[in-house]
């Protein structure tokens, strides 16, 4: 079973388009996307769409949308086609029935004449005699010629126990009983995914096929329907688990399994993203955990990918787009800004002053909308409403001393004053705060600063003065100041 080793690498990401893309889906097309791309091999997209009653309308595009939103592309597939299409396999129909009438040919696969309920029956009479139901325990002696409305069998002739390598999970081996006449083509002429996946590998030269740990348990099936085309298999490489936060059980809709798009629509990175499902079960080694998509790809190596499951967890994946939102530029920080506020305050000259007051409290785009929401950009760009009280600053910050709007006026006034002495070559936060400092603490930090502060940006909570003042320009902030001293 030993393959070229110096073949060039095809894997393939084969999703069934039986609804939204979830992240333990879009977790196996990343590890197949980043080997490939990591041994400069080709990536393919093939859609496996053999069970009509559970395609949902509208998946296959769906998929390719949040595909191509994380950053994945592919080299083969349906909406690029390619040397080895179609691309999904209800369009493949011919190539399955090649491959079956060659096997029943060899006497290899043979027309199941039973209706469901002998089969029941059969099924019924293992049960009560507790033992493990086998069709090929009732293969018939003289099936029918298949005519194609009958189920195709595989009629296994080589009843062992199956044994074979796993790239991740090493050596495997499973008993006889995990082996039996398995249908290759249904009733209905569609082939089954057991065999049509074989099938598009094989024809597609895919040499390592990624995908989740669930199948392990029908691997020895596929081992034997290698066999019976007389086939090497190509490379199993079976990913593990994707688990809820917890650790303890398998991701599910109400824990997360989530729509990939949504993630988008709220707002995160795609950096971030394809950053976050990289690690749910394989990690390069050491501390770092911030990386880009090439560099998750230089660093891919099969041999880190975990056995146990890989954790989901919201909280880690809002870390690493917090992570990402700080390798973006300030361009993109405008942009994203922009696009949120309403048009009169579209003023890219204000904007770039607050991309570090934004950059530091936002962990996702979506979190720009939550800030202007509350009316904490207002203020940037427009004088706010200022009332006596809100001058005065809280209790606790004036240690208990009685202040009045006279005493506030006085302090705005020597603000004021003072801020005039700052040339305009020298307006910043440092500066300003170094200048105020000594009177501030003088006069009682709480009550002056407050007093600025809310002058300023007309809010309880903001940041400080001196950025407020630094980023409002000089003229900007006498006005506001002196405005609070003619209420
Ligand atoms: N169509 C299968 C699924 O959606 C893919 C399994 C495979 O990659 O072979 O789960």
């Amino acid at each position: 079973m030993c393959m070229n080793e110096n073949k060039k690498v095809v894997t393939r990401f084969a999703p069934s388009p039986t609804g939204y893309m979830h992240v333990g889906g879009v977790r196996t097309a990343l590890f197949a996307y980043a080997f490939a791309r990591k041994m400069g091999g080709t990536f393919i997209l093939r859609f496996e769409d053999t069970d009509k009653a559970r395609e949902v309308e509208g998946s296959k595009e769906h998929i390719i949308e949040s595909l191509k939103w994380i950053g994945i592309d592919w080299d083969e597939g349906p909406d690029i086609g390619g040397p080895h299409g179609p691309y999904i396999q209800s369009e493949r129909l011919s190539h399955y029935k090649k491959y079956a009438q060659m096997l029943t040919d060899k006497g290899l696969a043979y027309a199941d004449p039973y209706t469901e309920e002998e089969i029941e029956k059969f099924r019924k009479e293992a049960e009560e005699k507790k033992e493990p139901f086998l069709y090929r325990n009732h293969r018939p002696e003289n099936p029918p010629a298949w005519d194609g409305s009958q189920p195709l069998r595989l009629k296994i002739t080589n009843i062992k126990t199956s044994k074979w390598y796993d790239e991740v999970r090493g050596d495997l081996e499973a008993g006889p009983e995990a082996l039996d006449d398995l249908i290759l083509i249904k009733s209905d002429g569609y082939p089954t995914y057991n065999f049509a996946h074989i099938i598009d590998d094989l024809e597609m030269n895919v040499t390592h096929i990624v995908r989740a740990d669930e199948f392990i348990s029908s691997t020895p099936k596929f081992l034997a329907i290698y066999e019976a085309l007389g086939i090497e298999a190509p490379k199993f490489v079976s990913l593990p688990p994707v688990m809820g936060a917890d650790g303890k059980k398998k991701l599910g809709k109400r824990d997360g399994a989530k729509d990939i798009l949504d993630y988008r629509n709220e707002g995160y990175l795609p950096e971030a993203f394809f950053n976050f499902l990289a690690f749910i079960g394989w990690n390069p080694g050491g501390e770092k955990e911030v990386y880009t998509k090439e560099e998750i790809i230089s660093l891919f190596d099969i041999a880190k990918i975990h056995t146990g499951g890989g954790k989901f967890n919201e909280e880690k994946l809002l870390w690493f787009n917090k992570e990402h939102l700080k390798l973006q530029s300030d361009e993109a920080f405008i942009n994203e800004i922009t696009k949120r506020l309403p048009t009169d305050k579209q003023n890219t000259e204000t904007i770039s002053k607050i991309v570090p007051i934004v950059r530091d409290h936002i962990s996702k785009w979506s979190d720009i909308e939550t800030m202007i929401a509350a009316g904490d950009l207002d203020y940037y760009f427009e004088a706010p409403k200022i009332s006596i009280e809100g001058l005065i600053c809280p209790e606790k910050l004036r240690k208990g001393k009685d202040v009045s709007y006279n005493d506030v006026k006085k302090h705005l006034v020597y603000i004021i004053d003072t801020l005039e002495n700052i040339a305009e070559s020298d307006w910043n936060s440092e500066k300003i705060k170094e200048m105020m400092w000594e009177y501030a603490s003088t006069e009682g930090r709480g009550i002056v600063l407050w007093a600025m502060r809310f002058a300023l940006s007309g809010k309880e909570k903001s940041p400080d003065p001196f950025v407020l003042a630094d980023i409002l320009g000089k003229q900007e902030t006498k006005n506001r100041i002196h405005n609070a001293t003619l209420l």
